[in-house]
């Protein structure tokens, strides 16, 4: 089981972030028991987030955000999960053959909304890694990141269920249609209750 924590940045979690997303503070709660729990269990997490410079493309869509040293770049919780960590930078490259270790705590970090912009988790995914993995996708936002975590993830043959209380769209209109699409592709939609129950079943 790999967790897919999705850009649970200061600035888009918080109301006070520069590209804040509407009630992300309702999922705050469940975004924190879930990353503990990957850290009593040893879930190996890979946690996205954005890391621009002024002036970066993606500005062109989203005023800037998450600039590279400031607090809205930040992670939310940045103390959890609490596991070994591995910070892959933008320009990083997977070999082919590359897998993720157990128990770790991967923060990929990107230029563009889309993850697998960045060359290593893409890289991974076109190495066939993630195929019949499961996959629990969090975070925000669930009309722009997650959207394109789960499908990707799901072109990539994984197995993938989105906690559906533990994300946060942008606007209803956009995040409706991304359900409805997400539901098209066969993606599985659980809880954060779930996850956790299903955690402590398999530690016991
Ligand atoms: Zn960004």
């Amino acid at each position: 089981m790999i967790f897919f924590d999705i850009d649970t940045q200061i600035d888009f979690m918080k109301a006070e972030g520069a590209l804040y997303v509407p009630e992300a503070e309702t999922i705050h709660g469940r975004i924190a028991s879930l990353l503990a729990a990957a850290g009593e269990a040893g879930v190996t997490t890979i946690s996205t987030r954005c890391a621009h410079e002024p002036g970066d493309p993606e500005f062109d869509l989203f005023p800037p955000h998450c600039l590279e040293g400031t607090p809205g770049a930040e992670r939310l919780f940045a103390e959890l999960p609490g596991l070994p960590r591995c910070e892959v930078a933008v320009s990083a490259i997977a070999e082919p053959g590359t897998s993720l270790q157990e128990a770790t705590h991967y923060v990929v970090k990107k230029k563009v909304f889309d993850l697998f912009a960045n060359e290593w988790l893409d890289g991974l995914r076109r190495d066939g890694y993630f195929q019949e993995k499961e996959c629990i996708v969090f975070g925000v936002a669930t009309d722009y990141c997650v959207r394109a975590c789960v499908l990707g993830l799901v072109e990539a043959g994984a197995r993938v269920r989105v906690v559906g209380d533990a994300i946060c769209g942008v606007s209803p209109t956009t995040t409706s249609e991304t359900l409805a699409v997400w539901q098209k592709a066969g993606v599985e939609m659980t809880t954060t209750a779930e996850i956790l129950r299903g955690i402590e079943e398999a530690t016991r």
